[in-house]
């Protein structure tokens, strides 16, 4: 019994204080900014800041407004979401004026001009629009290139950034890609085999998303840019990132194999220190799956007494239904769209660390698989142990904590421990919400050096090495376990 009392004891604490490390000081005023950063040169990495025009243009509207400027990334397809919800208060990230666009939310003055560019490979057969048809093209999904291939063309291969979509180019998957023209420059600067056909598909003037609910701030945008415009702040701002010098030339490919491995190993982990994204993005995980796993157990176990004490005394009527509405729910659901549903709608209009939101995601969905897998094992426990524990004169409760639960635990260790894997493993889709876990570490590396090779590979045999000390530690226990059956 006290055994088990521990280890609720000691669950808790961990959750508790996961859950105080996860809340954000407030310091004066915020004003939250939401992008998609693989988008150079007005959004992207470096180091760990995000940099980039739009990112200089909303700290220099926060600076002269007396605001704290806070950056968020997430998928592109996110940031109007993010600011109709009343999570972020503005949508900065190369966003094209469209009317459909405008009766969601409001635009700023615009701020810049862009078109929709076709790049293909040097040497490629595709020489202008009118090549287009029946060719593999690639764009970034919900972008207006993407809507204007749709509408104009055929159905393309959507790729959740225009990075990823200029490396399948360069990997020979893609035969063009459509692209807003400045990062598909960028893109192209670092990569002698591709190019810019001159015809552009379209016409664009770039704007910043505010909510339909927020005139207040709209003006204050709208003030702020045109005085920036009239004292030359927006062409300093778009000078500086426009020339980009150094941009990353690839190794040619007749170079020897070493040096080619050598210098891929130095582009992906040594320059710029982009390492550390793999190990920030390791300790994300790592933080997440642990509270998540804690949080999991703790509600699996309560669901599973409850449901097996109302099978076995008909007690907690109202609290079994509740229940077995929870694991219905849970488990006929992606945990994906669980994910996005506590962090868009649960969580809408409050602002709570997104690390807290995917312990929340993960540990609720983790519960109700831990309750079935429980369960089972108290199912397992044979029947006359209670009768044995009862007819003692312990209590239901008692008999329950000190006799059944702990033969229980040991039973379904196996099945707990794999769940504990897939749990890590599930965690991967926290990019869903730009969350820099491990795997969005690897995905921001490949769009920074359109390497997927390398980053791929770390990425994975970062978690093969997890979860071969979390089999080995399990190992451990269940041997522990069985040396105290004796
Ligand atoms: N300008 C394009 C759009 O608004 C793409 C923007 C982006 O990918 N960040 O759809």
């Amino acid at each position: 019994m006290k055994k088990i009392e521990k280890l609720y004891l000691l669950l808790t604490i961990l959750v508790g204080l996961l859950v105080v490390s996860c809340g954000e000081k407030d310091e004066g005023k915020r004003l939250i900014m939401v992008t998609e950063a693989t988008f150079p040169p007005y959004e992207f990495y470096r180091g760990a800041d995000i940099v980039g025009i739009d990112a200089d243009i909303v700290r220099e509207v926060a600076r002269r407004n007396g605001l704290q400027p806070v950056i968020e990334d997430m998928s592109f397809d996110s940031v109007i979401t993010a600011v109709q919800s009343g999570k972020a208060d503005v949508a900065a990230s190369g966003i094209t004026v469209t009317e459909d666009r405008r009766r969601q939310i409001d635009f700023t003055r615009s701020y810049a001009r862009a078109q929709q560019v076709i790049i293909v490979p040097t040497g490629s057969g595709v020489t202008g629009a009118d090549g287009l048809a029946n060719v593999r093209l690639g764009v970034q999904h919900g972008t207006t290139g993407d809507l204007y291939v749709t509408q104009h063309i055929g159905e393309p291969e959507r790729f959740s950034n225009g990075a990823l979509a200029v490396a399948a180019l360069a990997a020979g998957k893609l035969d063009a890609v459509v692209l807003d023209s400045a990062p598909a420059r960028e893109h192209v600067s670092g990569n002698p085999s591709l190019r810019i056909l001159d015809e552009a598909l379209t016409s664009e003037e770039y704007a910043m998303a505010i909510s339909k609910q927020r005139p207040d701030l709209l003006e204050m945008f709208n003030r702020t840019l045109a005085a920036m415009e009239a004292d030359d702040t927006l062409a300093r701002i778009t000078e500086t990132y426009m020339n980009p010098e150094g941009a990353e030339k690839k190794v040619k490919s007749d170079s020897g194999l070493r040096t080619r491995l050598a210098d891929a190993w130095y582009t992906n982990f040594v320059k710029d220190d982009r390492w550390k994204y793999l190990l920030n993005g390791f300790l994300v995980t790592i933080e997440i799956s642990l509270a998540a796993v804690a949080l999991g157990v703790i509600l699996g176990f309560l669901v599973a007494v409850v449901r097996s004490t109302h099978d076995q005394t008909g007690r907690f009527r109202l609290l079994n239904i509740l229940c077995h509405a929870y694991l219905t729910v849970i488990r006929g659901t992606p945990v994906v769209v669980q994910l996005l549903i506590i962090y868009f709608v649960i969580f809408g209009s409050v602002d709570v660390s997104k690390v807290l939101v995917a312990i929340v995601a993960f540990g609720v969905n983790s519960g109700a698989y831990v309750a079935e897998i429980i369960r089972s094992g108290i199912m397992s426990v044979d029947r006359g142990q209670m009768e044995a524990g009862r007819s003692l004169g312990l209590s239901y409760g008692c008999t329950m904590r000190s006799v059944i639960l702990p033969q229980a635990f040991k039973n379904v260790l196996p099945a707990l421990g794999n769940e504990f894997i897939v749990l890590l493993k599930e965690t991967s889709v926290c990019g869903y919400i730009a969350l820099q876990d491990l795997t969005k570490g690897g995905d921001i590396i490949r769009s920074q050096t359109y390497d997927a090779f390398l980053p791929l590979m770390a990425v994975a045999l970062i978690y093969l090495m997890l979860v071969v000390c979390l089999s080995w530690l399990l190992k451990k226990l269940e041997l522990r376990l069985k040396k105290n059956e004796r």
